[in-house]
C-alpha cells in the first residue's frame, strides 16, 4: 500500500549521529524535519567517542553542548607512547588547547551522545523521527523531492539529506565507488574503571603506536568506565584470505611474544570479541549536492578514525546545513534557485574541509603504524623533539586560533596564561595557521 505523508521541509535518511545531529540543528532554526531510520530503534555501539575543540566549540556556540554531553569527560592530556618501549613520546595539554582554540576536548559514550541528540532534537518541537523505515529510492523533481521506503510509503519534502552512513545507498546517486579497505581491524570495549591496569593514566587519552597496530585508551561516563580500542593490520588479509581480522589474530598480534609493552598486551584481553570493525574509508567526493539531495556524515566522507573526527565532522555538516537553510524556514516551498544557493553554500563550506580530514587521517594512520626500525626511530625522534606548545600540526583542524591571551612564556614552558574556564571565542581575532597538511586529493565523481 502507498501512503503519502504530510510534507516536512527537510527529510533526513538515517538516524546515526550525523542524521540526528542535523535534525537537531535544523529544528533549532525553525525548519520542520522528518527523519527516517531503517532500524527499529536509534542505537549506537557501547563505546567511546572523542570530540575535538573544533566540534565542541560549534556545539557550545549552538547552545547544545551541555544538553547532549552531560557526563562527558574532559581529559587532561592527549598522550602518545611507543607501544613497544612504553616511552611517552609527547603529549598535548588539553587545558592549553582550550585556551588556544576556545573550547574543550572531550570524550564521551556514543550511546549517551545519540540519546542526547535525540532528546534535544525532539525538544525543538520541529523534528519528528520514524523507525523501521528503510529508504530504497529518491525521486528528485524541480518542485520537490520524495523518498520512497521499502513498504512503498512516499515522503515528500523540499530537500532530502542522505545521512545513511558508510554503506550509503544515497551516495549511489552521486557515484558508484567502493569502500577503500586498509586490512586493519578494530576491536573495542569498555571496562569498569576499578578493573583498569593500575599503571595506566586514567585522566588522559593515550595512544600507543606500534608496528602495524595501535591501542587507544580513555575514561568515560564521569570517569566510571574506561574505553579501549585495539587496532591491527590483519596478517590473514595480507595473505588474501577472505576470513580475516578474527579475535585469534587480535590476541596473536598483541601477544607478549611480540615484545609489546605489558600494558599493551593486557588491554585487548579485556575487550569484547563478539565482533571487529574493518577499517575502511572512501575517497573524497568533489560535491555533496545534487539537485534537492545532499549527503552528510559518513555517506559523504567516510573517514578513517585516526584523527577521531568522523562523527564530529558529521555534526559540522548539520550545523552548516542549518545555517544556510535557516533563511528558508518560513517558506513552505523552496524554489530551485533558493535550494541551489543554500546547498551550494553548504558544499562550498564542507567539501574541502571534510575531504582534508579524510586524507590527513590516512597519513596519521601511516605514521602511527610504521614497522621498520629506521622508520620507528625517525618517527619517535620527531615526536620527542616536537615542542608540545607548537600546534602547527593541528591548527588547521582545531582552529581558528584565538590570539587574545596567548603569550609565549619566558622559559618557553607554557604559551597561554590565564584561566582555563571556557573562554568565549566570539569576539577574538583569528590568525591563519601555518599549513602543514597537503590539500585534499579530489577524485572521481
Ligand atoms: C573504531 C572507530 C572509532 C571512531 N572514533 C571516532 C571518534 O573518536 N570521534 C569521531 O568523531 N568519530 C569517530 N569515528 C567515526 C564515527 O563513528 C562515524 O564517522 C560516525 O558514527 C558516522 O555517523 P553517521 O551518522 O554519518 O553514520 P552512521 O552512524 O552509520 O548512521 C547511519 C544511519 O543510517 C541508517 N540507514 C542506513 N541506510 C538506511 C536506509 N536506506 N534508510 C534509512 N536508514 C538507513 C543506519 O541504520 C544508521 O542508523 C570512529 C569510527 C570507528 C570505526
Amino acid at each position: 500500500m502507498t501512503t503519502t505523508h504530510t510534507a516536512p521541509q527537510v527529510l533526513i535518511v538515517g538516524g546515526g549521529i550525523g542524521g540526528i545531529g542535523a535534525a537537531l540543528m535544523l529544528g533549532r532554526r525553525g525548519i520542520r524535519v522528518h527523519l527516517l531510520e531503517r532500524e527499529p530503534a536509534f542505537a549506537e555501539g557501547g563505546f567511546g567517542l572523542q570530540l575535538g575543540p573544533n566540534i565542541t566549540r560549534m556545539l557550545r556556540d549552538e547552545g547544545v553542548l551541555e544538553d547532549i554531553a552531560p557526563n562527558a569527560v574532559f581529559p587532561r592530556r592527549l598522550v602518545f607512547r611507543n607501544a613497544v618501549s612504553g616511552e611517552e613520546l609527547n603529549h598535548l595539554d588539553c587545558e592549553d588547547m582550550e585556551r588556544r582554540y576556545g573550547s574543550r576536548y572531550l570524550v564521551m559514550h556514543r550511546g549517551d551522545l545519540l540519546e542526547g541528540l535525540v532528546r534535544a532534537a525532539l525538544a525543538t518541537g520541529n523534528v519528528t523521527l520514524e523507525n523501521d523505515r528503510k529508504v530504497v529510492r529518491v525521486e528528485d523533481r524541480a518542485d520537490g523531492v520524495a523518498a520512497i521506503t521499502e513498504d512503498g510509503s512516499r515522503y515528500e519534502a523540499q530537500i532530502v539529506l542522505g545521512a545513511d552512513g558508510m554503506h550509503s545507498r544515497m551516495r549511489r546517486l552521486f557515484v558508484d565507488d567502493a569502500l577503500q579497505p586498509t586490512g586493519f581491524v578494530a576491536y573495542r570495549g569498555t571496562i569498569p574503571i576499578d578493573a583498569v591496569d593500575p599503571d595506566l593514566d586514567l585522566e588522559s587519552v593515550t595512544v600507543w603506536m606500534g608496528p602495524g597496530l595501535h591501542l587507544v585508551q580513555y575514561p568515560l561516563r564521569d570517569a566510571k568506565e574506561f574505553n579501549q580500542v585495539a587496532v591491527f593490520e590483519s596478517p590473514a588479509h595480507a595473505r588474501g584470505e577472505l576470513d580475516w581480522g578474527k579475535p585469534e589474530e587480535l590476541l596473536e598480534r598483541f601477544s607478549s611474544e611480540t615484545g609489546l609493552h605489558p600494558s599493551v598486551v593486557r588491554a585487548p584481553r579485556e575487550l569484547g570479541m563478539a565482533r571487529g570493525w574493518p577499517m575502511v574509508d572512501r575517497d573524497p567526493l568533489d560535491t555533496y549536492v545534487q539537485g534537492r539531495v545532499a549527503l552528510l556524515g559518513d555517506a559523504a566522507h567516510a573517514t578513517l578514525q585516526y584523527l577521531a573526527q568522523g562523527a564530529g565532522q558529521s555534526l559540522l555538516d548539520g550545523a552548516s546545513l542549518a545555517a544556510h537553510l535557516a533563511p528558508l524556514a518560513d517558506s513552505e516551498t523552496w524554489t530551485p534557485a533558493q535550494v541551489q544557493a543554500a546547498l551550494g553554500a553548504y558544499d562550498e563550506e564542507r567539501v574541502a574541509a571534510a575531504s582534508r580530514v579524510q586524507t590527513a587521517s590516512r597519513a596519521w594512520g601511516e605514521m602511527w603504524h610504521v614497522r621498520s626500525a629506521g622508520a620507528v626511530m625517525v618517527r619517535d625522534h620527531a615526536w620527542r623533539s616536537h615542542d608540545r606548545f607548537d600546534y602547527d600540526i593541528v591548527d588547521w583542524l582545531y582552529g581558528p586560533v584565538r590570539t587574545e591571551g596567548i603569550v609565549a612564556a619566558a622559559d618557553g614552558s607554557a604559551t597561554s596564561p590565564g584561566s582555563a574556564a571556557a573562554p568565549s571565542a566570539e569576539a577574538t581575532p583569528v590568525v591563519r595557521p601555518r599549513d602543514l597538511h597537503p590539500t585534499p586529493v579530489t577524485t572521481r565523481k
